[in-house]
């Protein structure tokens, strides 16, 4: 996976011409972190996973990024993901420079009580490399606000109070209102913006979402809440579809009283393999799940003319070659997923000041930092005729490559 975002920086800094100095700079990790994870499971069973913690580059801000628990989680995934970060935060503004990590367990297989034990053994091993000033973690595949609240309860102990170590806590512990929306919500403002460029809006346009977590549902709500018609969505165990346009709210209701998709009826509903979501007929294609989703093989069966990356790293460089020949935009994950990262930087201005911003105040701020990025990224992409990756690329590396000459190395 690395290797394909590597690609993709190339590509940028070619089109760029920056110097070969500065590339390299920019190109690999400057730490990366590798921990055993050791716990006595209920059963009284020793269970051993391998967590990470992958430090890009830190020149505009301290490390940033969430901490996935799945097991594809290895040193490739998570430099890979660490690399996104940094260039998705250049792009949304915001001060930081980019992480990731997580461990390599499957928390369906882990009771309540396990996974706590599993997230602070972790915090216990790799709390001298986060901290407030230093690198602040956030939700990712599988973890949430509670485990966020393991995080900073267990850093505050061994550190003293900080409730900055980490963004998307709980409302009640921290946390900041919107944060939980916040990707589905920014991948909603990125639609919205690009549309309006072609004078459409999302009532205009039928929406496939691959992935119904807390990405894939939300997107679902703001988008079903503008009047766009949502055809179809996945999980894990099957795909959902209505051509007429799912009931979303009857859908997230189902999943809220079952965890799962599969088992909602309704009329005009039927249930497909899950994979098959890919190929359905729909406006805009929404992968919200993991990574690796358009290959050189599945490419020229997506029928949507749209494609928006709410998950991270979903397409391969042969699937984008594909799309941008083929007349199929893509919006890219490193701006289209941004809200996330954006709120997370209000919650640690509000933790940092010790205040609490209204939800309203959260969603216009996130709705200009969103249009703030998409407007730059466009423009530059129209001007240049280069696609909307390679655009956001541009402007990352710019941005970083600005920030670490002006440091010195
Ligand atoms: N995990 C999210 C992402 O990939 C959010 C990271 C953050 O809020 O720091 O963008």
């Amino acid at each position: 996976m690395f290797d394909q975002t590597t690609y993709f920086f190339r590509r940028a800094a070619k089109v760029m011409g920056i110097g070969e100095r500065v590339q390299r700079l920019l190109e690999n990790p400057q730490r990366v972190v590798k921990v055993e994870v050791a716990i006595e499971r209920e059963n009284g069973d020793l269970a051993t996973y391998t967590g990470f913690r992958v430090q890009h580059n830190n020149a505009r801000g301290p490390f940033k990024g969430g901490l996935r628990f799945h097991p594809t989680v290895d040193e490739d995934h998570s430099t890979a993901l660490a690399a996104l970060m940094t260039w998705k935060a250049a792009i949304a503004d915001v001060p930081y420079g980019g992480a990731k990590g997580g461990i390599n367990c499957d928390p369906r297989e882990l009771s309540q009580g396990e996974l706590e034990k599993v997230t602070r053994r972790f915090v216990q091993e790799v709390h001298e490399v986060i901290g407030p000033q230093r690198d602040i973690p956030a939700p990712d595949v599988n973890t949430n606000a509670q485990i966020m609240a393991w995080i900073m309860n267990e850093y505050s102990r061994i550190n003293g109070f900080a409730p900055a170590v980490v963004t998307g806590k709980p409302v009640e512990l921290h946390g900041s209102p919107g944060r939980d929306e916040a990707t589905g919500l920014g991948v909603t403002f990125c639609i919205e913006n690009w549309l309006a460029r072609q004078n459409e809006e999302i009532k205009d346009k039928t929406y496939a979402i691959q992935g119904f977590g807390n990405v894939g549902n939300f997107l679902a709500h703001h988008l079903d809440q503008r009047g766009g018609k949502v055809v179809a969505v996945s999980d894990v165990g099957t795909a959902l579809v209505n051509p007429k346009g799912l009931d979303v709210e009857a859908v997230r209701r189902h999943v809220d009283e079952t965890g799962v998709l599969e088992g909602y009826k309704a009329a005009g509903t039927s249930e497909i393999p899950r994979d098959d979501l890919l190929y359905v007929d729909c406006d805009v294609m929404v992968p919200a799940a993991l990574g690796g989703v358009f290959t050189k093989d599945n490419a020229k069966d997506i029928k949507a003319k749209l494609i928006v990356e709410a998950a991270n790293a979903p397409t391969t460089p042969e699937a984008d070659e594909y799309f941008e020949n083929n007349g199929v935009v893509v919006l890219p994950d490193v701006l289209a997923n941004a809200g996330g990262i954006i709120v997370s930087y209000f919650e640690w201005v509000q933790n940092i000041q010790q205040f609490r911003w209204e939800l309203e105040d959260i969603r216009s701020k996130l709705n200009r930092f969103m249009g703030k990025a998409c407007d730059t990224v466009y423009d530059l992409s129209d001007r240049k005729d280069i696609s909307k990756r390679t655009a956001a690329y541009v402007v990352a590396i710019g941005r970083v490559g600005k920030a670490t000459v002006l440091s010195g190395i």
